[in-house]
């Protein structure tokens, strides 16, 4: 297990991690369980080396767009691809994207939340490969 990836753990089980100086400060909503204490003890020296770096810059536009289009994803027609209604004559799904990728088939006023979460997802990826040594 990486650091980034104990780091990612940890913050998944509501744990915040955090530094005093180099100390580490661990909080946790209740008791943890003792995989997450001995996750901590275990990766303690290289989580506190982890938090200690600069933070890396976010990614740029150009990473983004590029990692969005090498992770496009094509979805069948009649169900919408954010909220995964099936289509309705009330409310009919569309293609969006190109001709060349495919389609992704959406509501349109599902596209921007669809969009919103691609982006997120492509920014965390992004992120992650960035910490991860
Ligand atoms: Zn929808």
């Amino acid at each position: 297990m990486t650091p980034a990836t104990a780091l990612q753990t940890l913050r998944e089980a509501g744990i915040s991690v955090s530094l005093d100086g180099a100390d580490l400060i661990v909080k946790a909503p209740a008791p943890p369980s003792a995989e997450i204490v001995t996750l901590i003890r275990q990766n303690k020296p290289a989580l506190v080396e982890l938090l200690l770096r600069p933070s890396p810059p976010p990614p740029s536009e150009a990473d983004i767009t590029r990692w969005l289009d090498d992770h496009h994803t094509l979805t069948a027609p009649n169900r919408c691809a954010h909220c995964r209604q099936v289509e309705t004559p009330a409310a009919m799904v569309v293609p969006f994207g190109g001709r060349s990728a495919g389609h992704v088939w959406l509501h349109p006023e599902c596209w921007s939340a669809w969009m919103a979460n691609r982006r997120a997802e492509a920014i965390a990826t992004l992120m992650n490969e960035r910490i991860a040594p």
